[in-house]
């Protein structure tokens, strides 16, 4: 059975296509149900008639491809006179892919050949488009000025059209296909872009400076702060595998543009530590240090180097533990105090919430959530049989607010303790 035929079942179905020759094919046969003019039997006998008219005139196949060359000639003339591709696409109701396809050399079904063949270029005044284009930023016009410029920018030693591209503000295709003609008319705004380029902005842009030792030592002492190789090429627009390139020495010279970042990028990490930890042990490893251990001339200040590398690590590190302390005891307060969710708790903290759950129930804790739509739950409540143990959390806890000189790492380390005795407790109770 036909799957289609089950899904409208009743031919008073919004959805079903009378008037067509689909609506016939679905069971819609006879005058008295179709409310459509002309009727799904009379859509499916028109058809039939065409095909055998087709046959009768030796056309091909609708869906066969016939060569277009002569399409591709007349959408030429249509172009010279003015037309824009989504002006003929309108008209002649030929996809936009199909008629790029075509100008590219491709051929296309006999029905889009026909339907392209019958605009003429008197057409073009009637089409709605062609009056909006002269009040709009997409105005075309003729692409001849725009490749004259081109070629001319392109004169400059080391030019191409990707680094015309960027000095416009372009896509990289746009220039190229300019370039190439592969259309006698742009956009207007593409025009005023490509011509407001000079020799003297495309000179600097292709300008190349040598990579010195200096480049080399600030890529790598940015590293070695832990700003990696990958987060700096985020920085400059490049891929990762040219600034490993670069530290490297695979090239000789680079944009005087990118050297130019690179010293910028120093200047603002200077002194600051970033997340790559593998990255920075990876440049350590290779005998590199941080930006303050060299002088302005890329040398190594003797005796600054391992101290302060050592202090350094150790303080942040020490850091760290205090700050994790103390999220684990405010997650703690949070969960008892007022009552909130471990997804709450994690985005007020910006901890993960997983970290969040591992921290109460790493106390003996458990918690019940409850509410909240779609996410997870939005409040969370005790556990009954876990009341005696957040009672001597909350003993905690409170001495630890009440003395601000206490460490956050010490009252960790009791309410550990509190769990390991709960875990004695229990387990005397099951031995008894
Ligand atoms: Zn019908």
């Amino acid at each position: 059975m036909n799957p289609n035929y089950r899904l409208y079942g009743q031919f008073d179905h919004s959805d079903f296509p009378h008037g067509t020759p689909r609506g016939s094919n679905l069971g819609c046969r006879t005058a008295s149900p179709c409310p459509a003019t002309p009727t799904c039997a009379q859509a499916e006998s028109t058809r039939r008639k065409q095909i055998e008219l087709n046959r009768h005139l030796g056309r091909p196949w609708p869906s066969a491809i016939v060569p277009a060359d002569d399409v591709r000639d007349h959408l030429q003339v249509l172009f010279q006179a003015g037309w824009s591709l989504q002006e003929i696409c309108t008209a002649s109701g030929v996809a936009r892919l199909t008629v790029q396809r075509i100008v590219r050399g491709f051929g296309c079904r006999w029905d889009a050949a026909d339907a392209l063949k019958s605009i003429a270029v008197a057409d073009l005044r009637q089409t709605k488009e062609f009056e909006a284009r002269h009040r709009s930023p997409r105005h075309i016009v003729s692409a001849a000025a725009a490749r004259k410029h081109l070629r001319m920018l392109l004169k400059v030693p080391g030019a191409s059209c990707g680094v015309i591209a960027e000095c416009a503000g372009l896509a990289n295709s746009v220039v190229t296909s300019i370039h190439a003609g592969n259309y006698p008319s742009i956009r207007l705004a593409s025009d005023r872009k490509i011509r407001a380029v000079t020799r003297e902005q495309v000179m600097e842009q292709v300008c190349r400076v040598p990579v010195t030792q200096k480049i080399v030592q600030l890529i790598r002492s940015m590293q070695v702060q832990g700003w990696g190789t990958k987060w700096q090429s985020q920085y400059y627009g490049r891929t990762y595998h040219w600034v490993r390139g670069v530290a490297r020495g695979c090239y000789s010279t680079i944009y005087a543009a990118d050297a130019k970042k690179i010293f910028a990028l120093a200047e603002r990490v200077e002194g600051t530590w970033g997340p790559d930890l593998i990255s920075a042990g990876k440049a350590r490893a290779q005998g590199w240090h941080p930006l303050a251990c060299y002088n302005n001339a890329g040398q190594l200040l003797p005796g600054s180097v391992r101290e302060r590398d050592k202090d350094a690590a150790r303080r942040d590190r020490e850091e760290a533990l205090q700050q994790t302390a103390r999220n684990h005891l405010e997650a703690l307060r949070l969960s008892l105090e007022e009552g909130i969710s471990a997804g709450a708790i994690g985005k007020k903290l910006g901890v993960d919430d997983t970290q969040v759950q591992r921290w109460r129930t790493g106390v003996g804790l458990h918690f019940v959530g409850i509410g909240g739509t779609g996410g997870g739950a939005s409040t969370s409540i005790l556990r009954r049989d876990c009341t005696t143990q957040a009672r001597q959390v909350m003993r905690i806890l409170a001495a630890y607010h009440s003395d601000p000189s206490m460490d956050p790492q010490e009252a960790v380390r009791e309410l550990r303790a509190l769990k390991a005795s709960l875990k004695r407790q229990q387990q005397g109770k099951k031995a008894a």
